[in-house]
């Protein structure tokens, strides 16, 4: 099934199922200071779960474009390490406000997957709440039950607060959920370690496609939790991991969804796919990153110097910079992959193919600007190291080329040990980390998914700007 009829075939079942199909939300967030990037399907719906407004139906689907790049949600270290995690990707979400609950939802889940999708039976774990002393919540019963009636009790796992709970920040909308995972190893590997052992264990053939939450509580100021008079449904399913479990492939790269691009970038670089960890890890980190970059380009969010243009400026950077350490590449290529992002995702988000001509540009722009950074920087390098004792070059000079020219350290690191120079990684670290610091007071972190700004803090509140601490891509 190609990945355009998987997203059609969700969006139609739920449906069919009552639910009115909304366009994705932008993943730039413009008007809420406390989110820079849209990071999961429910943030458009984040007020009427907070009782502020209606929806315009009871029952709503969708798929969100999502970026998960900074705060409670950032995966770009993982990114192209492995094979499932991506900065920017769909999710598949239904809802439901008041209206139906866990019956529904699980049944539906289940419906969908094993006879739409007719995925096999046998490899979906669930998981349900296994309730916490310390909140004094039992076990989710009720999802334990709908579960017991589908599947067998071996396939059932008992998660905790961590996994198994979800809350919307320190206070306000929260609930138990239910996930489904997939092991989508060979029957060979099966045999030898059951998928339960496997289940949220990072093995990039058993992967949580989906999760179901329950929001049936409120965490009040106090930190106490009251029942909510409305139930409410929030679901979201990686839409580029269950295109890897339908088309039987071992990675979200091996789907259709990017191998167009993975393809293009082969060519471009004349770089093969498939041949050493090392290049396809920057194969797949630039696949992903010219998507993020692209996205957020239609959206109209440019790469700038300030706030979510600067996390966008440094993914980016990050994907030029993978190309040129790993790939070879000291020209601008990046932007030649736009046109087949495009014909490959421009009929789901019509934005890429009207804004085709000014991502390209904008990134080609960029590239080259960044390029320019990258040659000074090496001249600098060179200076360094001819000033340098006894081949040895502090960490103090690193941060200041880092600093100052954007001059990536890893890149540094590369280049003095090809050249039989040792750079004090240490010293490194230290300045790195009293910038951090210098930063970190001046702003405040994030662990939910939304920062909670008190009143008298937007007072001079300055926007997206003090997230930046967060966001580290070097
Ligand atoms: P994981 O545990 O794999 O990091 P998660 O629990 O953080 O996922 P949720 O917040 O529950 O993810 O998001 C709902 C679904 O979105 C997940 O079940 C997964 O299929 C998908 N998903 C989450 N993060 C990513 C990502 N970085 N790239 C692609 N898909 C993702
Ligand atoms: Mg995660
Ligand atoms: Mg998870
Ligand atoms: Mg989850």
């Amino acid at each position: 099934m190609k990945s355009q009829e998987i997203r059609s075939k969700f969006l139609e079942f739920f449906q069919n199922k009552s639910h009115s199909i909304v366009p994705s939300a932008p993943m730039v967030v413009k008007d809420d200071p406390t989110l820079m990037f849209t990071n999961a399907g429910m943030n458009q719906f984040k007020e009427f779960f907070l009782g502020n407004g209606t929806p315009t139906s009871r029952r709503i689907a969708d798929t969100q474009k999502c970026l998960r790049v900074s705060g409670k949600h950032n995966d770009l270290e993982e990114v192209g390490k492995d094979t499932y995690h991506h900065t920017m990707f769909e999710m598949l979400g239904n809802w439901s406000f008041g209206d139906y609950f866990k019956k529904e939802a699980i049944h539906w889940a289940w419906e969908l997957l094993t006879e739409v999708y007719k995925l096999n039976k046998e490899d979906l774990y669930v998981s349900v709440f296994e309730g916490s002393e310390e909140e004094d919540l039992p076990v989710d019963q009720e999802a334990l039950d709908l579960w017991k009636a589908i599947v067998p009790e071996d396939r059932i796992i008992y998660g905790n607060k961590k996994d198994n709970f979800w809350e919307m920040g320190d206070q306000g909308p929260c609930g138990p959920s239910s996930e489904i995972h997939i092991d989508l190893r060979s029957a060979e590997e099966k045999a030898k370690t059951p998928g339960r052992d496997l289940v949220n264990n990072d093995h990039p053939l058993v992967v949580e496609i989906w999760n179901l939450v329950f929001i049936q509580f409120n965490r009040k100021a106090d930190g106490s939790l009251e029942k909510l008079p409305e139930k409410h449904v929030d679901t979201g399913m990686g839409f580029e991991r269950l295109c890897m479990a339908l088309q039987g492939v071992k990675s979200n790269y091996d789907t259709d969804v990017f191998t167009p691009l993975i393809k293009k970038i082969s060519e471009v670089t004349t770089s093969e796919y498939g041949k050493s960890e090392e290049t396809d890890i920057a194969i797949r980190v630039i696949a992903d990153h010219v998507r993020a970059v692209s996205f957020a380009i239609a959206d109209g969010q440019l790469p700038g110097s300030t706030g979510a243009g600067y996390v966008i400026r440094r993914i980016l950077r990050r994907a030029i910079r993978y190309g040129f350490t790993f790939l070879n590449q000291k020209e601008a290529f990046v932007y030649k992959l736009v046109k087949t992002l495009a014909s490959q995702m421009g009929e789901a988000f019509p934005e890429l193919r009207s804004q085709q001509n000014l991502i390209t540009n904008v990134i080609r722009e960029e590239e080259n600007s960044f390029l320019r950074t990258l040659d000074q920087g090496l001249v600098l390098l060179d200076q360094i190291m001819q000033e340098s004792k006894d081949k040895k070059v502090s960490g103090q000079k690193a941060f200041e080329l880092y600093d100052t020219f954007g001059f990536p350290i890893d890149l540094t690191a590369l280049i003095l040990s090809e050249k039989g120079y040792s750079l004090d990684q240490k010293e490194f670290e230290a300045e790195l980390q009293k910038q951090k610091d210098r930063s970190r007071n001046a702003s405040k972190v994030t662990s939910g998914d939304w920062q909670v700004v008190k009143e008298a803090e937007t007072e001079g509140f300055v926007g997206y700007d003090s997230l930046e601490a967060e966001v580290e891509i070097l």
